[in-house]
């Protein structure tokens, strides 16, 4: 018996894996034989969903993935809590077949999770007077498109390394909005994401800087004073690497269940941003 698999896109934000027996089964009858059947409905990363203005959209954003065990804690929180988050991918840090494995798994995991592009150098290795330098906007616009090609990213979205700046659709907001390497990834369609809060880093240590009730606040008192750079959608920024010890993890985990008690609350990856899905 032949089996042939067939994926086909339906326009609608899913690929269908269609399973065709080719020839007729021994025990089969006419009515069964060469039957098509769908084994598998997938959604494609960047498909255009419906946002509610009832809830809160919350969109987690981890940066500088693989660094393991960081990365790997968080996504277990994030599955175990059922939620979606984003992990922003730095190819210069994907070395060895487990780090390998850790982007192939974030990749693959979607629609829970999406991997994005922050670079494959990270900014020519933090170096960001040079990475954001007129005279290096070629080189630096390379490097984010040799890290979506290592990567196998599979959305236009970009996070810029050490910088907080929005672009979507020729519209620029943020720290270096007049920046060549940004008018350029604008041109070319990339879109790029900021943040509105960041869970922060404690001092040079590997820990996250407030608890998971100061988060809470902080993310409340956003909302509330209609200060995040979309209504009804917050960005929060972190580093895989903050959570790598046991006791930062379960305050990760006390952070979204926090959360999750609100149930306008609700929690996507960043291809649903308001600014940044195709309508
Ligand atoms: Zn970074």
């Amino acid at each position: 018996m032949n089996l042939l698999k067939i994926i086909t896109c339906t326009g609608l934000g899913f690929c269908l894996l269609a399973t065709i027996n080719s020839c007729k089964s021994p025990i089969s009858d006419n009515k069964t034989s060469d039957s098509t059947k769908l084994a598998i409905a997938k959604p494609v990363p960047g498909s255009a969903i419906k946002l509610d203005s009832s809830k809160r959209y919350i969109y987690l954003t981890w940066d500088d993935s693989p660094q393991p065990p960081g990365t790997v804690n968080c996504k277990l929180v994030f599955r175990e809590a059922g939620i979606k988050a984003t992990f922003f991918g730095v190819g210069f840090n994907k070395v060895g077949p487990w780090k390998k494995r850790i982007i192939d798994s974030i990749r693959n995991d979607y629609p829970q999770f999406l991997l994005a592009n922050h670079s494959f150098s990270h900014g020519f290795n933090d170096k960001y007077s040079k990475f954001y330098s007129p005279s290096m906007t070629d080189s630096a616009f390379n490097d984010f498109m040799r890290n979506e090609k290592e990567l196998n990213i599979p959305v236009k979205i970009i996070r810029l390394p050490g910088n907080n700046t929005w672009a979507s659709n020729g519209v620029i907001t943020g720290q270096k909005a007049e920046n060549p390497l940004i008018v350029k990834l604008d041109k070319m369609g990339y879109k790029i994401v900021g943040w509105d809060i960041e869970w922060g880093q404690l001092g040079k240590q590997k820990a996250p800087k407030e608890s998971a009730n100061e988060m809470v606040k902080k993310l409340n008192q956003k909302f509330e004073e209609g200060s995040t750079n979309q209504p009804n959608a917050i960005v929060i920024l972190s580093h895989d690497r903050l959570f790598e010890k046991k006791q930062f993890a379960d305050s990760l985990a006390k952070f979204i269940s926090l959360l999750k008690q609100d149930k306008r609350n609700v929690f996507e990856t960043i291809d649903h941003y308001p600014t940044i899905q195709n309508k």
